[in-house]
């Protein structure tokens, strides 16, 4: 993709129009409570502030439907948020200005910002948001004051949609976390995970002097279960494979699905000999009994640090040459580096 001012790279994107689906109901809901403090005013106000919220909100939805079928899908989102604001700035101004009891919810739509754009794009809503309660200020007659319930139910209204939005932020982070280091067919850790885990356990050992071992598992001929019997079947196995790695592993040993049919396992603290064993173990409970009506056998490449710092990258290497061995010499078997 090309970098945009909102968007640096594809995953600020990713996480832009992922933020955006996740946002859809809870951005109805404080909306709607929105709309139902402005359909309370009419009988003071009239039904103009009403027109404006909806406008508001027509233009919010349409963008989001639109958003993700242009390449640069944030400058239509940054669009449809500085408009909707615009509007509930209009709505102000036509319902006291500066002393309009809705003039706290221009903060109400800023909350969805730093998770959707970023730093810059919390800079620009702040200068964009000033600037309009500047207009405000200086261009728009204050009115009659309106009954002093207004003001009470104007700030209730800003509380309950700063709420609602951003206890709806907090929860997407939270799964956006989870998401991140699972492997969403077999519930595995990913390679996001071993990649972070490598960069605790090399801090670590470099303290402690440590071993470090890895396991480098593959499916051996997968490829023939996914041509003869469909890419389902082939899914199935993979969760069955992960399955019988899992009850064959101790709670503290770490096991990862990296991609494809490639499983790696870390043991902190244990050398070649450990590993060889383990990985042995691995290699039988996969092929004692058939996983969905197929026999299936894996092959193991074995590595481990020589205590102490290490990198990562060459641990890994290691042990995929020992695995690239135990193909060559005709697989279901476990080889160290
Ligand atoms: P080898 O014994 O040399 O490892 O042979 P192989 O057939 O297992 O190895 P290869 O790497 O050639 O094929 C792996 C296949 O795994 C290719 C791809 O179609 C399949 N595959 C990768 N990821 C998935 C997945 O998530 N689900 C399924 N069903 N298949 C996958
Ligand atoms: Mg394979
Ligand atoms: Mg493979």
């Amino acid at each position: 993709m090309e970098p945009t001012w909102l968007c640096p790279d594809l995953a600020a994107r990713d996480r832009l129009l992922d933020m955006d689906e996740r946002l859809r109901r809870p951005r109805a809901l404080a909306f709607g409570l929105l709309g139902a403090g402005v359909v309370a005013a009419v009988p003071h106000l009239g039904w103009q502030p009403l027109g404006m919220l909806a406008g508001a909100i027509v233009v919010l939805l349409v963008a989001s439907r639109l958003a993700k079928r242009v390449r640069t899908p944030e400058y239509g989102f940054a669009l449809s948020w500085a408009f909707a604001q615009s509007m509930l700035a209009l709505a102000v101004a036509l319902t006291g200005g500066i002393e309009s009891y809705v003039l706290s919810w221009l903060v109400v739509p800023l909350v969805t910002v730093p998770a959707r754009f970023g730093a810059r794009g919390v800079a620009a809503a702040v200068a964009f948001i000033t600037l309009l309660v500047l207009v405000i200020a200086v261009g728009v007659e204050p009115s009659q004051p309106l009954p002093r319930g207004y003001a009470t139910s104007g700030f209730l209204l800003t509380l309950a949609g700063v709420s609602i939005l951003s206890f709806a932020l907090m929860r997407s982070d939270v799964d956006h976390r989870t998401e991140a280091v699972l492997d969403g067919l077999t519930g595995m850790l990913n390679r996001r995970a071993l990649e972070q885990r490598l960069d605790e356990l090399r801090a670590q050992a470099a303290i402690t002097g440590d071993h470090v071992a890895a396991i480098v598992a593959d499916i051996d001929h997968f490829k023939r279960i996914n041509d003869e019997h469909g890419h389902a079947r082939g899914d199935a196995v993979l969760v069955g494979v992960a399955d019988r790695l899992r009850t064959r592993l101790r709670a503290f040993d770490l096991a990862y699905r990296i991609g494809g049919e490639e499983f790696v396992v870390l043991l902190p603290g244990a050398g070649t000999d450990e590993a060889l064993k383990l990985a042995d173990e691995l290699r039988e409970a996969v092929t004692t009994e058939p996983i969905e009506e197929q026999r299936v056998t894996m092959s193991f490449g074995v590595a481990a640090t020589s205590g102490g710092a290490f990198a990562a990258d060459e641990l890994l290497a290691e042990a995929d040459a020992a695995l690239y061995v135990a193909k060559a010499g005709g697989r279901d078997r476990v080889i160290a580096a």
